[in-house]
């Protein structure tokens, strides 16, 4: 799973526009994930021109334990 640190965020829905499977999307002023669709591909972390967000670890073996 992904981590997205708001304050950081210019809103440029890069994250969102490169996302497979729409697990990022604009909720009102900041960007929203959506953790059940994320498959974690890592493409918003790489493609995040402010690096806001980050690949949460914990999470991602957990992902993997549902899988
Ligand atoms: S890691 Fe991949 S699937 Fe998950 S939110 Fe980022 S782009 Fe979408
Ligand atoms: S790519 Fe980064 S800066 Fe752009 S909207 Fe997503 S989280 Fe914000």
């Amino acid at each position: 799973m992904i981590k997205i640190k708001h304050e950081g965020c210019i809103l440029c829905v890069g994250c969102s526009s490169v996302c497979p499977t729409n697990a990022i999307e604009v909720v009102g002023t900041r960007m929203q994930h959506f953790p059940e669709r994320c498959i974690n591909c890592g493409l918003c972390v790489k493609i995040c021109p402010a690096n806001v967000i980050t690949m949460c670890k914990d999470a991602e073996k957990k992902a993997d334990i549902q899988k």
